[in-house]
């Protein structure tokens, strides 16, 4: 006989990943019968404040909840993300867009790239931002969705993310949520009741002894990570080796006064011991650092921070501190963590929003009942382990590849040794030029690409079908890649029509 549904969740934080979970959750699963959902949050802790920048998969998640784009971006102050412009990553004075969505076009069914490394051994130097819509529209300023039902479009090979304020976007998310019947429970959680033989959560108790008791508690409570962490006390998985950078300070601006219009792309600046953030939205402009506090003091951070702003301050500094690595089970007993209770890696990807929403995803997916059967859920650790090791390796080949030698930040990240997913990974790229996605990683071959080919690996060869293919015929394509996408590029309009002509404009 199957063991009864579960019929009280509770969500114990209302951040980012508190309010996507309650209103994912009662969008999917609101309309079963019986089924309450409860979210706590206490206004006197607040949330962490940052993370406004996200990928692509986001789209998927807002249309998922019925969300009307227009409103979204009017409501969430949001602007547009074709990628993320990486400044003095390579070296001082370099940079290049990793862009989303893919490069050049399909020649003969090899990926593109094999034909722009034979153009670069015939003397072709054209960078790979050329052959991205994604980067020259970014650089350009312009914006137009993507082109779904013409393969043959510039603009099919075209993917999008936002930027948005936070804050506004989990206002937005609660309004659907309780919409949806979720019920808000504010205050402080100050007890946390275990059942006594089988250690799972069964109430928790606020400071103002208001009590709720549940049967899936979802931990959404920040670093603090009170019930997977502080509760269940399960280990945190340090990656601070791999990952050195273990602070940020974070600023809003005012928008730069020039009138200038901004392009629609995150960007990402490398300094001395750490990198800088610019996250531009449609009322202001997000800034922050993240640095390495084994190499840099927290007051020449804020600094560096502060001598390096495009707009006026709109308030004081927020210093933050973390970890990066995560939970060695998100799942334990009848608690999931989602967002920071689970786990960090820093934001030089815009990944954690993300993580959020596949943890989500895995949770629907995995759904228990009662019965909490355990070879699900360690299915479900697995998957989210693995998830963190690919973007962990993705993450380390940013600071890896790269000449810079102008601080001992660089000096330690260049020579460090990778982790054994990404020396496979460089090694394949440096003798063939092969890119090899594993298990569906949230990384395609573009991302691998685009980091590897502008931080400068140098692959020593390419696809032998790319060698058959005439070289003047490989140097005639190319020009004419770059010409098409130059051309669709000066069509589309610039981000500020695109929002105004959608009613997406504040
Ligand atoms: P929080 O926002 O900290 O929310 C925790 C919630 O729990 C709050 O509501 C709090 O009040 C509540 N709470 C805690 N304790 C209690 C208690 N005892 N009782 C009741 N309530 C409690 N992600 C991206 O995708 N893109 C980015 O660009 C990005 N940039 C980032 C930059 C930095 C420097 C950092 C640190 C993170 C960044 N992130 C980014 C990550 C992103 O901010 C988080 O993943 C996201 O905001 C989700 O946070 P959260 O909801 O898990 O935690």
């Amino acid at each position: 006989m199957s063991a009864p549904p579960i019929r009280k969740i509770v969500i114990v934080g209302g951040g980012t990943a508190g309010w996507m979970a309650a209103a994912a959750l009662s969008k999917v699963l609101g309309a079963m019968p019986g089924l309450a959902i409860t979210l706590i949050e206490s206004e006197a802790i607040g949330t962490v404040g940052v993370g406004e920048a996200t990928i692509p998969q986001i789209v998927h998640f807002n249309k998922l909840l019925g969300i009307n784009e227009a409103e979204f971006m009017r409501e969430t102050h949001a602007t547009y993300k074709l990628g993320i412009e990486f400044v003095d990553w390579t070296r001082l004075g370099h940079s290049y867009v990793h862009p989303f969505g893919q490069y050049g076009i399909d020649m003969l069914g090899i990926e593109f790239h094999h034909f722009w490394l034979k153009g670069l051994a015939l003397g072709d130097a054209t960078a790979l931002d050329a052959y991205s819509i994604g980067a020259m529209a970014g650089k350009a300023g312009r914006f137009y969705w993507p082109e779904t039902g013409n393969p043959n479009s510039p603009l099919a090979r075209l993917a999008y993310a936002f930027q948005f304020d936070a804050g506004r976007y989990a206002r937005f998310l609660r309004r659907r949520a309780e919409e949806a019947g979720v019920t808000r429970v504010e205050g402080r959680v100050t007890q946390i009741e275990q059942h006594p033989e089988t250690g799972f959560v069964t109430r928790v108790a606020l400071e103002n002894g208001t009590q709720v008791d549940g049967e899936l508690f979802i931990d959404c409570s920040g670093f603090r990570s009170l019930l997977l962490g502080q509760t269940l006390g399960v280990p945190f998985l340090d990656w601070s080796k791999w990952l050195p950078c273990d602070r940020a300070v974070a600023i809003s601006c005012t928008k730069r006064e020039t009138g200038a219009e901004d392009q629609p792309l995150t960007r990402s600046t490398a300094r001395k011991a750490g990198w800088q953030w610019r996250i531009p939205l449609q009322h202001r402009v997000g800034n922050g650092h993240v640095y390495a506090s084994a190499f840099m003091s927290e007051d020449e951070a804020t600094e560096t921070l502060l001598a390096h702003l495009d707009g006026t301050p709109l308030a004081s500094p927020n210093h933050i501190r973390f970890t990066g690595g995560h939970r060695t089970r998100v799942w334990e007993k009848n608690v999931v963590a989602l967002g920071l209770a689970g786990g960090f890696l820093e934001p030089l990807e815009s990944t954690a929003i993300h993580l959020v929403q596949s943890g989500i995803a895995r949770l629907l997916a995995y759904f228990p009942s009662t019965a909490f059967t355990q070879v699900e859920i360690d299915r479900f650790n697995a998957e989210t382990a693995q998830d963190y090791l690919d973007i962990r390796d993705f993450l380390v080949l940013h600071y890896k590849a790269t000449a810079r030698n102008d601080s001992e930040f660089w000096n330690y990240c260049r020579t460090l040794d990778p982790p054994d997913g990404l020396k496979a990974k460089l090694d394949m790229f440096r003798s063939s030029g092969r890119i090899v996605r594993e298990h569906n990683e949230l990384f395609t071959e573009t991302s691998w690409l685009s980091v590897m080919a502008c931080q400068g690996i140098v692959a020593s060869d390419h696809h032998p079908a790319a060698a058959l293919l005439p070289d003047d015929e490989v140097l005639r394509r190319l020009s004419h890649v770059r010409g098409v996408i130059a051309s669709a590029v000066s069509q589309m309009p610039t981000q500020d029509q695109f929002l105004a002509s959608i009613g997406g404009a504040i």
